[in-house]
């Protein structure tokens, strides 16, 4: 959910970067081909993208059409601009040095759009004992590059910092297996520094449980660092890369629903309809999927490629494969809400010299964390005034979602009362709730993904895209999307020939 942005990998150790446009030379699509692309959100619209890129090559036609349930495009990517602030619903930046998202931004003419974070004020700040204290300096997510920051920060206790410091000692597993986040953390560096420093990091991230979440599924690079260097700290030292050029999260001036209205505007051959979902999909006795959409008679495509989370594409898919349709059901997903609220000046109590904070789950809170959005992007809101964006909810406290918006910006405004010292009523408040939107890489999630291959394969012509699967981030969206558009047309010459 990049509030933790600050705290990201620097470096994407985990995969190699594709180009952008590896588009090949291209031989004939029957240009009688239909693609349907089922989902308008950031994967859908991409997958389009990238394959009308392919299409762009003489002798290759096929007709494409994006279809989205919802009357608006982008998915869980929305901007709304209030009174002259930029309130992002979803989400607010998205990695830099995953290549694919700043790749597509300059594709789309939107170089000039891109601001990178006010990094003179990269400071987060995580609740202990009801107070916010400073996260030291130089760590990589949930690890520390640097030993020195962490002694001398207030956020652990003393054995807890003894503890941590030992973990250049802490021999490696003798074999590498599928472990939790917390495991792995807690037998680097100790329990404290689990609650205090991944829990509520990776909640920050997944909205999700440290005990749960698969290592190898998430941030495989500290498995390998702990395999390569014996010592995840040893490992970051090691690694340290070059200087990057930008901050490690960027976002676009008028916010990031300038994405998804960019790509909708770049798409020629592909008929976009909102409004209309994709209900069922059959196979027809030409081997080709038979599309039920609402309000029309069903029709036929060679080529179906679901960018929809995977308990939409679960249900679609039962009369296809049920065992495939089942493993989809399976992968988890968490709900949450982000409630922007906007202050003006003077109000806050807290000096709020930094981006935000995190609230750990052992102090109670009900907030999960809180982005000062004003001062990482500024000129998201008029000079002198605040915008706020708390976040509630994630895997292990959806419960609270059960309540009203007014109920749900009072619980906001309680704790940041408490936290920051604001007593004044906001300028305006705003609830985006985000229902079973981001799915849990939970342990067997890679195991899970080999058995849905594998089903797949029986089903050629059909395709699986979007953050249930790779990676949640938007550059790892965009990325699986390009790839899919490559084996999308990759299946279509097979077919034409
Ligand atoms: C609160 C929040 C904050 C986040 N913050 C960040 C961040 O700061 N940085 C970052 O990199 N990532 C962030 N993420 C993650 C990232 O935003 C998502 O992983 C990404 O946008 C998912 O895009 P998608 O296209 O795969 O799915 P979605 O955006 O969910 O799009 C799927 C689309 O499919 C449509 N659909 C569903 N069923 C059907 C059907 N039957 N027929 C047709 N259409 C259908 C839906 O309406 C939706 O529009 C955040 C996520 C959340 C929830």
């Amino acid at each position: 959910m990049a509030f933790t942005a600050e705290l990201a990998p620097t470096q994407d150790l985990d995969r190699p970067s594709l180009p952008i446009s590896s588009s090949k030379p291209f031989v004939v699509i029957n240009a009688s081909s239909t693609v349907l692309i089922a989902g308008g959100g950031i994967s859908g619209l991409a997958t389009a993208y990238f394959l009308e890129e392919h299409l762009r090559e003489p002798g290759a036609h096929c007709h494409i059409r994006l279809l989205e349930s919802s009357p608006r495009l982008g998915g869980i990517l929305r901007t709304d601009w209030v009174d002259g602030f930029v309130v992002e619903a979803g989400p607010d930046s998205f990695l830099s040095q995953k290549p694919w998202g700043v790749e597509l931004c300059r594709k789309l003419g939107l170089e000039d759009s891109l601001q990178d974070s006010n990094d003179r004020q990269r400071k987060t700040f995580i609740v202990r004992r009801g107070r916010l204290v400073e996260f030291p300096a130089g760590f990589v997510l949930f690890a520390p590059s640097r030993l020195s920051p962490l002694v001398r920060s207030q956020l652990l206790s003393w054995p807890a910092k003894c503890r941590a410091l030992c973990e250049p000692w802490i021999s490696a597993c003798a074999t590498v297996q599928d472990e939790s986040i917390g495991a792995f953390v807690r037998r680097r560096f100790g329990s404290e520094f689990v609650r205090y420093v991944a829990q509520p990091l990776i909640a920050g991230v997944y909205g999700g449980d440290v005990e749960r979440l698969s290592l190898r599924s998430t941030f495989p690079q500290f498995q390998e660092l702990e395999q390569e260097w014996g010592s995840v700290v040893r490992g970051l030292r090691r690694a340290a890369g070059a200087i990057p050029q930008r901050s490690l999260f960027v976002t676009l001036r008028s916010g990031m629903g300038e994405m998804a209205s960019a790509l909708r505007e770049q798409l020629r051959q592909t008929e976009v309809q909102t409004g209309r979902p994709l209900i069922r999909l059959r196979r027809a006795s030409s081997g080709h999927y038979r599309a039920e959409v609402q309000d029309e008679p069903a029709w036929e495509a060679q080529a179906v490629v679901l960018a929809i989370p995977s308990h939409a594409a679960a249900r679609i898919l039962e009369g296809v494969d049920e065992g495939l349709s089942r493993s989809l059901g399976e992968i988890p997903y968490a709900s949450s809400a982000t409630i922007s609220l906007a202050y003006r000046p003077g109000d806050i109590g807290h000096p709020l010299n930094g981006f935000g904070f995190l609230a750990p789950q052992v102090e109670r809170c009900r907030l999960l964390a809180c982005t000062w959005t004003h001062v990482k992007f500024p000129g998201r809101a008029p000079r002198d005034h605040a915008l706020l964006r708390a976040f509630v909810g994630g895997s292990q406290q959806e419960e609270l979602l059960e309540v009203d918006d007014d109920t749900l910006i009072l619980l906001v405004r309680e704790e940041l009362k408490t936290l920051l010292g604001i007593r004044a009523d906001p300028l305006f408040a705003r609830v985006y709730r985000w229902d079973k939107a981001m799915p849990q890489y939970v342990l067997g999630h890679e195991e899970r993904l080999r058995r849905l291959e594998e089903k797949l394969e029986s089903h050629p012509g059909l395709f699986l895209t979007g953050n249930a699967y790779r990676g949640v981030g938007i550059p790892d969206c965009i990325r699986e999307a390009q790839e899919t558009a490559r084996r999308t047309v990759d299946f279509l010459q097979h077919e034409g020939k």
